[in-house]
């Protein structure tokens, strides 16, 4: 298949959570995180391409592990982080605070680590222009 329009680069497409397939359609609805209700509310489909954005039933049940693994990674960096801003020592209660205060920015960023979760798991599954329709094959 030809494709003369330039592909839009991964990790922005990623950043600005945008449809992996054309990576110009937006995959929530709401660009706002407000109301939280409403956070991770999808269209169906792709407004641009046609995309699903679900791509079967409890689809999305998958990224609890992507955003496990982001927290994770989150936290490791923060007390990296906090390390060499702060230091971290058993001595006092260093460790502690940067506990807590890693515990507060996984919470701040929840909202954000459920979306992106969400975006990165339909990347695993949807390639650039070849997506659309999956075949189930049984
Ligand atoms: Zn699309």
């Amino acid at each position: 298949m030809q494709n003369d329009k330039k592909k839009p680069p991964l990790l922005p497409s990623i950043a600005k959570m945008k449809c992996p397939n054309c990576r110009k359609g937006n995959m929530y609805v709401n660009k706002s995180y407000f109301p939280l209700s409403k956070m991770l509310e999808m269209p169906e489909t792709c407004p641009v391409c046609g995309q699903k954005m679900e791509l079967e039933v409890g689809f999305y049940y998958g990224t609890g592990y992507v955003s496990y693994a982001l927290t994770v990674g989150l936290i490791g960096i923060f007390f990296v982080a906090y390390w060499l801003i702060f230091g971290l020592s058993y001595l006092d209660n260093s460790v502690f605070y940067a506990l807590g205060a890693s515990v507060g920015l996984v919470l701040l960023l929840q909202p954000w680590l459920m979306r992106i979760s969400r975006v990165l798991y339909l990347y695993m599954f949807v390639k650039y222009g070849k997506g659309t329709i999956l075949k189930s094959q049984e």
